[in-house]
């Protein structure tokens, strides 16, 4: 089984990367893509995705570390530019669900990032 490929069949974020599904985009380039929770959490929840099917962090290789830096480096930029505060008493909550145990359930590798004044929904 293949659990870090650009094989997309079946994937309901690889279709979303990809336009195939549409979503509420907020931010793309060759690696990421980055679209508003269709449930947020938060008054701000996101999701930032690698174009690249990766199934879960448990999955993820040493190639993979550029990746993941860049989509980190990004967050706070994203989250800034959707008006969440980074001075003060603000900030971000970042969440990476990986595998069923850890309460993943769509099975290609996002961030979650989530902000805003309190309370939430969740978390
Ligand atoms: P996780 O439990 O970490 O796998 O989170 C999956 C997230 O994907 C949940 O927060 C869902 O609300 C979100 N989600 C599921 N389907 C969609 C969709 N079509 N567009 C945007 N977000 C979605
Ligand atoms: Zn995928």
């Amino acid at each position: 089984m293949t659990h870090a490929s650009n094989d997309s069949a079946g994937c309901l974020f690889c279709k979303i990367a990809t336009g195939k599904i549409p979503s509420k985009k907020i931010y793309e380039d060759d690696d990421v893509f980055v679209f508003h929770d269709i449930n947020p959490w938060a008054p701000v929840h996101f999701l930032m995705v690698p174009k690249e099917h990766i199934e879960s962090l448990v999955f993820v290789q040493e190639q993979h570390s550029v990746l993941l830096g860049k989509m980190l480096v990004l967050a706070p930029k994203l989250a800034a530019q959707e008006g969440l505060r980074m001075e003060g008493d603000g900030g971000f909550r970042i969440v990476i669900n990986s595998g069923k145990e850890g309460g993943q359930e769509v099975f290609h590798l996002h961030i979650h990032v989530m902000g805003g004044p309190r309370p939430w929904k969740r978390g």
